[in-house]
């Protein structure tokens, strides 16, 4: 069994406690690696780390630290192999998508940050008060910690810590604890490419355990949150205690709405990768798919008869559409949404489950024609369970589709330009596509509205959310009275 090393202060390191947590493959329910189980003792010594190391890094040029940035994206895309067998081993990812989806996307973002690194930006500098020149700095935080989810491990490591180092932050990143190899090998490769000792902490161990006492560290300037809104809403009360700033990217329950006028075929080839990808563990999925009545039929038959095709199985076989959920705990709750549908009457379009076998698995499984405010299309599955719903009017299908606590993505699936602008901006969401479903891109924000949270990855908005906005005033004339001091002290001339 592999053992990896957490990386703290510039060391590859064992846990305080000497314990260790085991990582298990979701394909064959077997532990096949062992990470070092981190505790309060661990998190001290990683957040001292990284604020000794905050003053050096934060004073770099801009330069130097994207030449850095550059470097090791170039160190990791040299061990993209390596990082797709052990994602696709570790969170179930079928070997296509790990090797033409996260992994080298995941280094796109990073080699957008490091070029981002170099346009730190603040308003021109004026004389917005006669006699005083302002100019705009913008500062770094300090210490961030990161904490990711399980569904894309690498991804959201580069998400959370690209923007954060590129403004000058140093990072402790807690992945987690079903996911933590690919972002302990790229703390690892950080040292190996050069990286200042303490820039980069990776500290792996079990979820709330280890978390709190990141998060609740009085060092730390900046949580950077990616996972549920639960957990969230926890983290932000603990963050309270201290004002720390909060950065948080949460779930989602995206609908997807195919108007009257759009292709249906195309609408349902999207609605299979929009809600099968990465087994429907994505917190943008297509979950709730919002049909015209004219079309709804047709959709529902073809979009069942694809959805039944999807190939089901080793992650490692380079045919496999779908890998294993992440977990038995995830197993057990997708498949419990499903047996409460079933319970409360929900008609099946496709009835998927649980397959025979090892492994986490769980098949395309339609409902349709659920009441609105059924569990079904009120609550994050994440898992590939899906719902589809009729609607009449442009109206109604922009109620159905605003009415969950998310907004972080959306799709409009309609050939009419004016509808398509309208309801784009109707919906509450952070990203609406028309005509598909998932495609992101590094150089635009991700991220929500409402209970999806607040803050944006990816994208120079991201970065800026990793700076502090400063208005530094120069007096230009030397006077010993201004002329606005009469306001406070001697009299008007
Ligand atoms: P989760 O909230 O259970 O855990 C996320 C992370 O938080 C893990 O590292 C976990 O160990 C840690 N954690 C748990 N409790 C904590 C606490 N009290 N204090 C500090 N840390 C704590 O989420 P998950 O099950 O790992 O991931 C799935 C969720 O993530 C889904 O809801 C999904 O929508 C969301 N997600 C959102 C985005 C986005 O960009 N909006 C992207 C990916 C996933």
């Amino acid at each position: 069994m592999d053992q990896y090393k957490m990386i703290i202060g510039g060391e590859a390191v064992n846990a305080v406690s000497s314990e260790w947590d085991t990582v298990i493959n979701p394909a064959t329910e077997e532990a096949f690696a062992e990470v070092p189980s981190a505790d309060y003792a661990d998190i001290e010594k990683a957040v001292a780390a990284a604020k000794a190391a905050f003053p050096a890094w934060s004073k770099l040029t801009p330069g130097e630290r994207s030449a850095l940035m550059f470097k090791l994206a170039d160190a990791l895309e040299a061990k993209s192999d390596l990082l797709v067998q052990v994602e696709c081993q570790n969170a179930g990812k079928p070997t296509k998508l790990a090797a033409n989806g996260d992994i080298p996307f995941a280094i796109d973002n990073l080699r957008f940050f490091a070029g981002q690194a170099r346009s730190i930006e603040g308003t021109s500098a004026k004389e917005y008060v006669a006699g005083y020149t302002s100019v705009i700095r913008r500062e770094a935080v300090g210490v961030v910690a990161s904490i990711t989810p399980w569904n894309y491990p690498f991804m959201m490591a580069i998400w959370k810590i690209a923007p954060a180092i590129a403004a000058g932050n140093t990072v402790v990143i807690k992945p987690a604890p079903q996911t933590p190899l690919t972002t302990l090998i790229f703390a690892q490769t950080a040292l190996e490419v050069g990286f200042p000792a303490g820039v980069i902490n990776a500290v792996t161990g079990g979820g709330p355990g280890v978390g709190e006492p990141l998060v609740t560290n009085p060092d730390v300037r900046m949580i950077s949150f990616t996972g549920s809104t639960r957990t969230g809403k926890r983290i932000m009360e603990l963050a309270a205690q201290k004002m720390t700033r909060v950065h948080m990217e949460l779930g989602g329950k995206a609908p997807f709405v195919v108007f009257e006028d759009a292709d249906v075929e195309a609408a349902a080839h999207g609605a299979i990768v929009g809600g099968y990808m990465n087994t429907g563990q994505d917190c943008t999925a297509a979950t709730r798919m919002i049909v015209h009545r004219s079309q709804y039929e047709a959709f529902i038959d073809l979009y069942a008869s694809l959805a039944a095709k999807v190939r089901v199985g080793d992650p490692l076989a380079a045919t496999t559409d779908m890998g294993p959920l992440i977990s038995q705990v995830q197993q057990e709750r997708v498949a419990g949404f499903a047996q409460r549908a079933k319970d409360a009457g929900l008609k099946v379009a496709l009835d998927g489950g649980i397959p025979d076998g090892k492994g986490f698995f769980f098949k395309p499984t339609i409902f349709r024609d659920a009441p609105l405010d059924s569990e079904l299309m009120q609550q994050e599955v994440f898992g590939p369970v899906t719902v589809v719903v009729p609607f009449d009017t442009e109206e109604e299908a922009l109620a159905i589709a605003n009415d969950t606590p998310y907004g972080l993505a959306a799709s409009v699936w309609t050939n009419n330009m004016a509808r398509a602008w309208r309801t784009t901006a109707a919906i509450e969401a952070g990203t609406v596509w028309v005509n598909d479903h998932l495609p992101i891109a590094s150089e635009m924000p991700h991220g929500g509205f409402k209970e999806s949270g607040f803050g944006k990855d990816m994208s120079r908005y991201s970065f800026e959310e990793y700076t502090i906005a400063k208005h530094i005033m120069f007096e230009l004339e030397g006077d010993v009275k201004k002329a606005w001091h009469a306001a406070v002290f001697y009299d008007p001339e």
